[in-house]
């Protein structure tokens, strides 16, 4: 059974790649977080060693190849992670790539790698995956995921075929999950909100369903946010604190915030331009109303810049605290106004 759901053609595209035995050795699967792209890497892990694909056209998940890569034991299934190792990628591709790619799978048909935030990779890093992107051993697969394919080397590119994880826009397809899902949500949280925040990223439903926590701290986020933009600069700079201490402890939950807080900064945006249908975060129309109306949407169009560009200097190893002071400073306080 493939795991990944609302990406049919992409699906297809591997089933039919499997069948006329012309599957690619090297993938680069793109899309915005959370939209599937490590669930289809591992759904093509599991099509390649399962050793009932061809009668179930899908991976059967019960024998013992899929059981052990779903659990994550599987000896010929390698796991890189740019961006949330202690290992730097450097020792990573050495160690878990390049001494590995040549040795026979052990238990499965093939050996898969799957290499995450390769956008992080510099150029000294796609030179050790290039030459083995050149001419992959016949048994090796290896699949590079990303959010941002602007930041890949051409030459790495050309070399792979790539699946594209847009956001799925079959609404009853994500209203159906909480149907089918073994965790309730609490009382107070409605499905078809999860559904409108999630933005057609289902992997983002699912992290919620499994942990609703996820939904609450999102609104402290705004709450906070809100309370940053309606203070004074030290309340701003409090939060600018916490911020940097968040990205310090995870930078996965550091960008993760930044997104957040730009949907938000959009949803002002789309209030502004009387757009209201299109605003994300309907829970919080209201209050988001009444902030919209001290800002002007030059104001709003050059915020949600700064959060772009805070992203970028936060990739580039700046400071998070500097990054973070630079961008609450930056926005005028309702205060002032
Ligand atoms: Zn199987």
């Amino acid at each position: 059974m493939w795991q990944t759901k609302g990406h049919d053609s992409v699906i297809d595209f591997i089933k039919n790649s499997i069948e006329s035995k012309r599957l690619a050795h090297a993938f680069l699967i793109s899309g915005p977080s959370y939209t599937g792209k490590t669930t289809l890497a591992f759904d093509i892990a599991k099509a390649v060693n399962c050793l009932y694909f061809i009668k179930n056209n899908a991976p059967c998940e019960e024998c013992k190849n899929c059981i052990r890569i779903s659990s994550g034991t599987h000896t010929d299934i390698h796991i890189l992670d740019f961006l949330n190792s202690k290992s730097s990628p450097i020792e990573q591709l050495r160690e878990d790539f390049l001494a590995q790619i040549y040795k026979k799978p052990y238990e499965g048909k093939h050996k898969v790698f799957i290499i995450s935030y390769v956008d992080r990779m510099r150029s000294e890093h796609a030179n050790l995956l290039l030459k083995t992107l050149e001419e992959p051993p016949e048994d090796v697969i290896v699949i590079l995921i990303s959010e941002d394919i602007s930041n890949i080397l051409d030459t790495i590119l050309s070399r792979c075929q790539t699946l594209n994880m847009y956001p799925v826009s079959d609404v009853s397809l994500l209203e159906n999950m909480f149907e089918h899902s073994d965790h309730q949500l609490p009382d107070n949280l409605d499905s078809k909100l999860i559904v409108k925040l999630s933005r057609g990223r289902i992997g983002w439903i699912y992290r919620v369903i499994s942990n609703p926590d996820l939904f609450f701290n999102m609104q402290n986020l705004f709450d906070d946010m809100e309370s940053a933009i309606e203070n004074s600069v030290e309340v701003r700079l409090k939060f600018s604190d916490r911020l940097a201490k968040n990205f310090k402890n995870t930078q996965l939950d550091g960008f993760s915030d930044i997104d957040i807080m730009t949907t938000w900064w959009r949803d002002i945006l789309m209030i502004l331009i009387g757009n209201e249908t299109e605003v994300i975060n309907i829970n919080r129309l209201d209050h988001m109303k009444y902030i919209s109306s001290h800002f002007t949407t030059n104001n709003v169009v050059q915020i949600i810049k700064m959060f772009d560009s805070a992203k970028v200097n936060l990739r580039l190893n700046t400071n998070p605290l500097l990054v973070y002071d630079n961008l609450f400073l930056g926005i005028p306080s309702i205060l002032e106004t």
